[in-house]
């Protein structure tokens, strides 16, 4: 397999698929550009060894054919900033004007193509389509992760068509090493946080884990679901009861893999889903009626602290509590604070998946753990253990 990192560029076109799929608010103005700074090291190694770029990308969610708010066109300018070179841009990603562009390309010189999904064959994985993308470049590099669990035409269908210059960018790459070292080559004692709203979303990459950490935190909505399994009180807390079975099974299951769990002994319940709310702190297993449980409580917080510092390997799915809502916030700033101690001390930590990123972000923690994940769903469908084509068709 070829490493972007050993590949000489030198008078090749490269054909780059990245993930701009950036958010933009109604002046077409780009409100994020994280994912843009992303692909900058990829794109510069690839320049800086005289080389050309062919950016694609996909933007939103168009529904037939081109649409002008899902143009990549606003974006040229953002792109030339961070870059610090201006750059050329085709109104479509295949076709003459498209072809006629990208092959009259100089050293160093970079084209940024239209949506990808302004084709419909694009998300049909059309194997016509990703061959007619493919006739931009010499070589094919993969570096948008968060379609990676996409079999799009320009994700993985196109990898075939490049069997000894395909590679994964530096982004891809970083994704793909932590995840690793989360899952396979980790140093022990292992913590998973697993937040969020429902035990539904998250029970694979639970299953999944129970095999690979020490320490599994279980937060959020979904510890209501588990607190009720194990015969506790939860007022009119979120409750899936079709997986009551499932969460038994899952607390059985710890036990018997040596797996130790943190179910919150306490939480921040409140008498409505709302910042306004009456609130008050009481055991999680004895809720009154009319409360929910909104946020892990004090003494949780603690256990779930201490857990953390003496951890060397933690991987973070979903937030605590409804951290949106200042009032039930802690839980989750305090656990973001206590990855990032953790990760001060020298344990590795993967925050991924979820609004867990959300919550770094918000609690201005995002460079203080030791990587925060691009890809949602991808990360999610990698940390579930499943196969994910963008990355298969690079492997194969
Ligand atoms: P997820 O996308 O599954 O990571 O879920 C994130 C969402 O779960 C956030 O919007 C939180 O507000 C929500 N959430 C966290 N804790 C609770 C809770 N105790 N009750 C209801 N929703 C929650």
């Amino acid at each position: 397999m070829q490493k972007i990192a050993n590949y000489n560029f030198s008078g090749k076109r490269a054909l780059v698929r990245v993930d701009f799929n950036v958010p933009l608010n109604e002046k077409m103005e780009i409100t994020d550009d994280t994912r843009i700074q992303a692909a900058i090291p990829t794109i510069k190694k690839i320049l800086s060894e005289g080389g050309s770029v062919i950016l694609m990308s996909h933007l939103g969610r168009p529904k037939n054919g081109p649409e002008e708010k899902f143009s990549l066109k606003h974006i040229v300018k953002k792109i030339e900033e961070v870059l610090g070179q201006t750059i050329l841009f085709s109104d479509d990603c295949v076709g003459d004007d498209a072809y006629k562009k990208s092959s009259r390309l100089k050293a160093g010189e970079v084209l940024l193509l239209e949506n990808l999904r302004f084709h419909q064959e694009e998300k049909k994985g059309e194997l016509n389509f990703a061959k007619a993308l493919a006739e931009h470049g010499d070589v094919y590099v993969n570096d948008a992760f968060g379609t990676a669990h996409r079999a799009h035409a320009s994700t993985a269908i196109i990898a075939q068509f490049f069997p000894n210059d395909k590679m994964f960018g530096y982004l891809i790459e970083k994704e793909i090493e932590s995840v690793s070292k989360v899952l396979n080559n980790s140093v022990h004692p292992v913590t998973a946080i697993v937040g969020g709203a429902k035990v539904s979303s998250k029970i694979i990459i639970i299953e999944n884990l129970l095999d690979k950490v020490n320490n599994l935190i279980i937060g959020g909505g979904m510890a209501y679901t588990f607190a009720k399994a194990q015969g506790g009180c939860v007022g009119n807390s979120l409750i899936e009861n079709d997986y009551l079975d499932t969460a038994k099974e899952i607390l059985n299951k710890a036990i018997a893999k040596n797996v130790k769990i943190f179910i919150p002994t306490d939480s921040v319940v409140a008498d409505a889903f709302s910042n306004d709310a009456n609130t008050q702190l009481c055991p999680t297993n004895n809720i009154p009626e009319g409360f929910m449980g909104l946020d892990i409580g004090e003494h949780a917080i603690a256990k779930n602290v201490e857990c953390i510092l003496n951890s060397k390997t933690i991987l973070w799915n979903g937030p605590m509590g409804v951290f949106e809502m200042s009032k039930f916030q802690k839980g989750t700033e305090m656990i973001a604070k206590a990855v990032a101690e953790a990760t001060q001390k020298g344990a590795f930590s993967l925050v991924g998946g979820g609004d867990s990123v959300a919550a770094v972000n918000k609690f201005h923690l995002a460079d203080k753990v030791s990587h925060v994940s691009t890809g949602g769903g991808a990360m999610l469908e990698y940390l579930e253990g499943k196969e994910l084509p963008g990355i298969a068709a690079i492997l194969s």
